[in-house]
């Protein structure tokens, strides 16, 4: 898609007229009294956390902001492969794939005899790390999916603008234990106005100076070192050749910058790394203005120049490497009830791209715990894991970024400067940490929702603790080839895939009829028991494949439980089972390394992989459900 060539324009460059691109403002409603989840910041960890809670019938979510309205330009860009996988579980990644630019390859360049020469090229994404590319697209569009996911979900919700948190108190001994006062914005409300919300969670996603935080205590903690970043995006014309690839340029004693190619073919950005800032010290915007900022580019590209023709938008962005030690108010006596995500708890320089990412997986990791604490399906020590979880992976970010930023900021190696950084070195410390940086190479840590790695050798490209891993098979009702993974929507549903040995579908020798029936005759089986009142897979979703191809067995022969009814008429439901012969390509068995004799692989509603098992494991299938899940909902 090419779009912006006669400037930029906010909103989806798929409604040619850019006046039809403005939508309704937001209804001015006063906020409710009472919530299961309370949500301070619709940035992308608030909208995430609010899209996903929207898909979980009966929950009562409420989500509030100081802005006046949505956001229609600037902030982050980059989307790792893994967000987009997350956004296919919301039915989004196609249409922003469609939209973004894709990252295919990014070059290094360096100072040379006559100013900057390119020293390197290397694929951004190295094959088979997902079936998602890297993109680059305007956080803004970001929003807008998930405030329309938000809005068309099975329980919609609208944001509430206009209103800036102001502090929280917690009692435990009341139903809804967090009061949270918000007050009025002047826009909103010419005179001050206070509203008050009851909540039984919080979830802080106001961004690096959150009041939520500082509400319970806790404090942003880090390097002492603060940098700043000038950050524009323009239309303009170059002739420096790699405009249209991400290029980290290095130059001998301008400065660095990054450029990042932007959606629509013409426009991209510009980091220009500023200078150092002491502690408490901020850039004075007075002084910094836009033209200061193309000057500089022009310096640091030299021989190459910039004839910048519009700045969409442009910032100083200055960022210290900071995290909280614990993403929520628990101590050893009492579980979370307020939480932290997103920039509220870490942050870090662009140059990774991992702002909007990191932040959108937090809440994505939180986002089923609290549906399945408030649904009464898990214990409320769930809630406490997501801190466990996420704040280790945050830290991991934050020690990546320091080296990262100590790199590119260090002038080249050179004769004059024996002690800078060797480009090479630069180059390869960036393809080490790209499955990080993808967002796939995070893996978490046994514990109660994450399995040991015992039978890890039944599926060695299915990392227990690491998200699941898709590859295409065949859909065995229609013949059609599909990714395996895509079955997994942002539902709070845990999925089990059996993977079947070679014996004949539904013959004696077969396992998955054995587990079938074990089903049937274990109706009080943990896998089932939460489902009351649900379809038979909203809780857990059974998924089988088979070696044999469709064609090789009939559909009605399938038990039951692989077709079972749904809906108000109780019809078929044909997608419950897969073939691994694909008609092109390698089958998922030899792709993800699955022992022929068959698995079950179980995975969380966060799509990580929980546990694996020998297929006839039937025991410890149950023993993990039971450990996950509770019976009834009593420990609300
Ligand atoms: C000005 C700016 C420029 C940025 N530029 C870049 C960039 O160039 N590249 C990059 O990778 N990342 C950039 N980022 C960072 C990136 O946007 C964030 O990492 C990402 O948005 C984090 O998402 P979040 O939801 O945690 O927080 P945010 O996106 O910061 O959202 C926080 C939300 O909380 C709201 N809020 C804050 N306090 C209150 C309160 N008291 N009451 C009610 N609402 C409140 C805010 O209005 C905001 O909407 C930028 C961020 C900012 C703020």
């Amino acid at each position: 898609m090419q779009f912006h060539e006669n400037g930029f324009q906010p909103g989806d460059p798929s409604i040619s007229d850019p006046r039809q691109r403005v939508m309704a403002p937001p209804l001015k409603q006063p906020l409710p009294e009472r919530a299961d989840v309370l949500i301070v910041g619709c940035g992308p960890a608030g909208l995430m956390l609010a899209a996903y809670l929207s898909q979980i019938s009966n929950l009562s979510v409420c989500i509030v902001d100081q802005k006046d309205d949505r956001l229609l330009v600037g902030q982050a860009d980059g989307i790792a492969c893994r967000t987009m996988e997350l956004f296919q579980s919301f039915g989004f990644a196609e249409e922003v794939e469609r939209e973004a630019y894709g990252v295919n390859e990014a070059v290094f360049w360096r100072p040379g005899e006559h100013g900057i020469e390119r020293r390197g090229r290397i694929h951004d994404v190295e094959d088979d790390l997902s079936e998602f590319p890297h993109v680059i697209i305007n956080q803004a569009r970001v929003h807008d999916h998930f405030l329309r996911v938000m809005e068309q979900g099975v329980n919609p919700i609208q944001p509430f603008y206009g209103r800036k948190m102001l502090d929280l108190v917690r009692d435990d001994s009341q139903d809804y234990p967090v009061e949270v006062r918000f007050e009025k914005t002047p826009n909103f409300l010419p005179q001050a106005q206070i509203e008050t919300v009851r909540a039984k969670y919080v979830v802080g996603c106001d961004g690096a100076r959150s009041r939520v935080r500082s509400a319970i205590g806790r404090e942003l903690k880090g390097d002492a070192l603060n940098q700043a970043w000038g950050v524009m995006d323009v239309l303009a014309n170059t002739d420096f050749p790699d405009v249209r690839f991400k290029a980290a340029i290095q130059s001998k004693d301008q400065g660095n910058m990054l450029i990042i190619p932007r959606e629509g073919g013409y426009m991209f950005r510009v980091y220009i790394e500023l200078d150092k800032l002491a502690e408490n010290e901020r850039i004075d915007r007075e002084v910094m203005t836009v033209d200061r900022l193309v000057e500089a580019a022009n310096r640091i590209l030299s021989p190459y120049s910039l004839d910048v023709k519009e700045v969409a938008w442009w910032s100083v962005y200055e960022i210290g490497q900071r995290l909280t030690t614990a993403f929520d108010d628990s101590n050893n006596e009492i579980d979370p009830r307020v939480l932290l995500a997103g920039d509220a708890c870490h942050t870090h320089s662009p140059k990774a791209g991992q702002g909007l990412n990191t932040s959108v997986n937090d809440t994505w990791n939180l986002a089923w715990k609290l549906a399945h604490v408030l649904k009464g399906y898990a214990p409320k020590s769930l809630i406490r894991s997501y801190s466990e979880e996420r704040q280790k992976i945050a830290k991991i970010l934050i020690d990546f970024d320091r080296e990262w930023a100590a790199m590119f900021s260090a002038k080249p190696k050179s004769e004059d400067n024996p002690d800078g950084v060797d480009p090479a070195a630069f180059q390869a410390y960036f393809q080490k940490f790209s499955h990080f940086t993808a967002g796939v190479g995070i893996q978490y840590e046994q514990g109660p929702w994450i399995g040991s790695d015992t039978h890890q050798n039944l599926a060695k490209g299915l990392l227990v603790g690491k998200r699941f891993h898709t590859s295409i098979v065949t859909r065995m009702a229609d013949a059609k080839p599909v990714q395996l993974g895509h079955v997994h929507k942002a539902d709070g549903a845990w999925r089990v895939y059996v993977f079947a040995s070679d014996a004949l579908p539904m013959s004696d020798e077969c396992q998955v009829k054995s587990l079938c029936e074990y089903l049937d005759q274990h109706p009080e089986s943990a896998v089932l028991r939460s489902r009351e009142g649900l379809e038979s897979d909203a809780l857990v979703d059974l998924r089988v494949v088979f070696q044999q191809s469709h064609d090789q067995f009939e559909w009605p022969s399938l038990h039951p439980r692989l077709r079972p009814s749904k809906g108000r008429f109780g019809l078929r439901d044909y997608e419950k089972v897969f073939c691994s012969p694909v008609r092109w390509g390698q089958d998922i068995y030899q792709m993800r390394g699955i022992d022929r004799s068959g698995c079950i692989v179980i995975v969380r509603p966060d799509q990580y992989v929980s546990d694996i098992l020998p297929l006839g494991d039937f025991q410890g299938l149950e023993d993990r459900f039971s450990q996950a899940l509770l019976g009834a909902p009593s420990d609300k």
